[in-house]
């Protein structure tokens, strides 16, 4: 949410034009659904007769990173190409002469905003726009489908650049160890969001939907990404970029009711405000008796403003007593998950209700969890298993020279897409601080050397014409209908891509002028 303080607001309307999502809009243009944020902006923001608000709300502005060394021009490896990753790049190419090199393993670039943002939140997957306008810049470089570990090592990447910048991301699931979890008919959010959105690893995950209640464990944005999915009409899925696969499962879906199962109570609920309104005003959600009394119980001591505004929003959903109509959200509160029922498949799943020697079982015929993300060590460098990140000081990994984390490698998961900006920013003014101080050695390697070694080791190498060649087919297969229609295997990617035109002699020639 954001709030423009109409004291010091000057009415030029930069903002609006300039929000890559276009998230900014007048108040007098609202939608029916986003009415409910003015009054709740107003309630935040209380009264102040004429002051300006206590600057702690308002996010640091920092200056672009001045590059002050002479000599060859700062060379980074930007190891990832999601929010962070691009982020990142933006932030080094403020500065004439960077050379930016982005790897990815995928053929495809923008991670979780490509394979992780539910297909209906077409207006968050926007920002990809932005993106695009970023790969443009001169100094900025693909390397698509070519995997940093497997065709190229950090060592590699040291030799041919002052700096790795790791924004990998979080891509594994925490995962919640109880008995059944092993069960046919389990599985984890994260990974049903991947196989909603494509995600070319994904493609043949086992999705059973023809039972008529899923559990879903944990109640953060994810699990409700995955919730309003499975109860979306699929009419109005087909209208955006969801998998042709999830598509055609979720026609045949039996599914009647998403019960989403937090192990605390309401005051404690994981999802954001927002998340929850855009929940509410598209679709059903429903609470029962009990959870019903939990909320007017936590209204009545809660003080933190935001919290109450959620939990308002909770005192006025339906009852779940109510026959069940259409698909259907239910929010359940205290329940701890204790073990998944079942002998071939799952059956359903038993709780301990929280803080009582009480169990309660729910029957499902899925049983999801979503439980957060979890990082995954990174070779040659160091991890914290624990909180499943890079070690580092302000984005500089420890014990190292020349090695960099931003995003949720760095800080954990969470936070949203802007939130690896100001993170990409901080890792990127040490980087460039640390490149000033003359920490960075230089590459031993001339800038050409890298496009034969990585050719050499991964032919099948995609640039940012192949990528461009398979955003324009997936574009066109969408037809009039759809934003796109994605290729969800690795094989079709790829002879997209080499059917991109190539570069002609006199591009190939002011590229290699360049590169020297
Ligand atoms: P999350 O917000 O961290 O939520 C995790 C949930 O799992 C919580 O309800 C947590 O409950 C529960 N949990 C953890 N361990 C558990 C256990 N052992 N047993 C039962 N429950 C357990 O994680 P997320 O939903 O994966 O989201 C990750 C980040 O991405 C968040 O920052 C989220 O806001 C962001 N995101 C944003 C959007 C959006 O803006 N539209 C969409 C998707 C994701 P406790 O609180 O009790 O630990």
């Amino acid at each position: 949410m954001l709030y423009i303080d109409p004291d010091a607001c000057v009415d030029c309307g930069a903002c609006v034009s300039a929000c890559p999502v276009g998230a900014i809009g007048p108040d007098t243009r609202l939608e029916p659904k986003q009415l409910p944020f003015i009054e709740l902006n107003a309630a935040f923001y209380p009264k102040r007769e004429g002051k300006l608000p206590p600057t702690s709300k308002l996010a640091p502005v920092i200056a672009a990173p001045k590059i002050e060394r002479r000599g060859g021009p700062l060379t980074v490896a930007i190891v990832g190409s999601g929010p962070a990753a691009m982020y990142a790049a933006d932030e080094l190419l403020t500065q004439r002469g960077v050379r930016v090199n982005v790897f990815e393993k995928l053929p495809t670039p923008y991670g979780l905003v490509r394979a992780g943002v539910a297909p209906d939140h077409q207006s968050t997957k926007r920002v990809t726009r932005l993106f695009d306008r970023m790969t443009q810049q001169r100094g900025f470089r693909f390397f698509l489908n070519v995997e940093v570990g497997k065709h190229v090592t950090h060592a590699d990447l040291l030799e041919h650049h002052h700096a790795v910048l790791y924004a990998v991301g979080a891509p594994n699931d925490r995962r919640l160890d109880i008995d059944g979890m092993d069960l046919p008919g389990t599985g984890t959010a994260t990974e049903m969001v991947a196989w909603i959105n494509g995600h070319p690893e994904f493609t043949e995950l086992p999705v059973d939907l023809s039972h008529e209640r899923v559990v879903i464990v944990g109640n953060g944005n994810v699990a409700f990404d995955v919730a309003r999915v499975l109860t979306t009409d699929p009419d109005a899925l087909a209208r955006t970029d969801i998998s042709d696969h999830a598509l055609a499962a979720l026609r045949a879906s039996r599914v009647q009711e998403v019960v989403v199962a937090a192990r605390r109570g309401p005051a404690a609920s994981a999802f954001t405000l927002p998340e929850l309104i855009g929940l509410t005003s598209t679709g059903e959600v429903v609470l029962d008796a009990t959870d019903h009394a939990r909320v007017v119980a936590d209204l009545a001591s809660e003080t933190d403003p935001l919290t109450r505004n959620k939990l308002e929003v909770l005192a006025k959903l339906g009852d779940a007593a109510a026959p069940i109509t259409r698909p259907r959200i239910r929010l359940a509160y205290h329940l701890t998950p204790q073990r998944v029922l079942g002998v071939d498949r799952v059956t359903g799943i038993e709780f301990g209700v929280t803080g009582t020697d009480e169990t309660r079982t729910l029957d499902a015929g899925l049983v999801l969890t979503s439980i957060g993300y979890r990082g995954k060590a990174i070779a040659d460098l160091p991890f914290d298993d624990d909180a499943s990140v890079v070690p580092n000081d302000g984005g500089r990994v420890r014990g190292t020279t020349g090695a960099y984390v931003a995003g949720w490698i760095k800080r954990g998961p969470t936070g949203f897409i802007g939130t690896n900006k100001s993170c990409a920013g901080e890792t990127v003014h040490n980087l460039v601080a640390d490149y000033n101080a003359g920490k960075l050695a230089d590459p031993v390697r001339k800038p050409a050397d890298l496009e034969k070694l990585v050719r050499s080791r991964q032919p099948e190498v995609v640039d940012a014409a192949g990528w461009q060649a398979i955003d324009a087919a997936e574009i066109a297969r969408g037809g009039e209908d759809r934003p796109r229609d994605k290729f969800a295997t690795v094989a079709e990617m790829l002879s997209v891509a080499a059917a991109a035109p190539k570069p002609t002699v006199r591009q190939r020639l002011l590229a290699s002028l360049h590169a020297h």
